[in-house]
């Protein structure tokens, strides 16, 4: 097998950083753009940015329902801060009737850390993660209020900010801008294990 192939939606936000990020992992990357970018995908990462926007734009561009399905079908799949929103099956504060892909049986409740605390560093400890904390840089991030069925892999003042259900992972951080690429890797062997399968 050669270097897993990992679409990093690529309509706004932060994807660069996430195509970055898992270059220098040894993956390939395809920015999505468009439905038929999802063809051929071994994982997809859903990036930070502006979840009302992002879905939006996903409607428009007819990606929501094809990246519903590739998910609901078991594509390995990375969503952070805007991207947990988009992949959480329940949203508060944010549009009436925001709309996600409802793959992660979780409820977040959006820009959850409040105002004075809107963007912040700090070093979580994830779960069976090598190499000590890993550094969490949070930007307006999602705050979960329930991880539902959701394995929570780490936590900061008692909340859940890094979870898994199945093949799907979320983290209200965003590491693509933390210089770390662990949780990166994590991702890779995710998509290692789905393409063993
Ligand atoms: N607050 C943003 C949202 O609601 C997420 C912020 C981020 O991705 N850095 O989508």
């Amino acid at each position: 097998m050669g270097a897993p192939l990992i679409g990093v939606l690529a309509l706004q936000g932060a994807f660069r950083e996430h195509q970055r990020a898992l270059e220098a992992c040894g993956a390939s990357t395809r920015l999505v753009r468009l439905p038929e970018d999802l063809e051929g995908l071994d994982g997809l990462v859903i990036p930070g940015g502006e979840s009302t926007t992002m879905i939006a734009l996903m409607r428009r561009m007819g990606l929501l329902e094809p990246v519903r399905e590739a998910v609901e079908r078991g594509l390995p799949t990375l969503g952070t801060c805007a991207g947990m929103i988009v992949l959480a099956r329940r949203i508060t504060d944010g549009l009436p009737d925001q709309e996600s892909l409802a793959a992660l049986d979780i409820t977040v409740r959006r820009n959850g850390y409040g105002r004075q605390v809107d963007s912040f560093e700090t070093e979580l400890e994830v779960r069976d993660l090598e190499g000590g904390p890993f550094p969490g840089v949070f930007i307006r991030a999602p705050l979960v209020l329930d991880p539902g069925n959701a394995q929570v892999l780490a936590s900061h003042q008692g909340r859940p900010v890094a979870v898994r259900q199945g093949r799907v992972m979320a983290l209200a951080f965003h590491p693509e801008l933390s210089g770390d690429l662990r949780l990166h890797r994590e991702f890779l062997e995710l998509v290692e294990g789905a393409r063993a399968a």
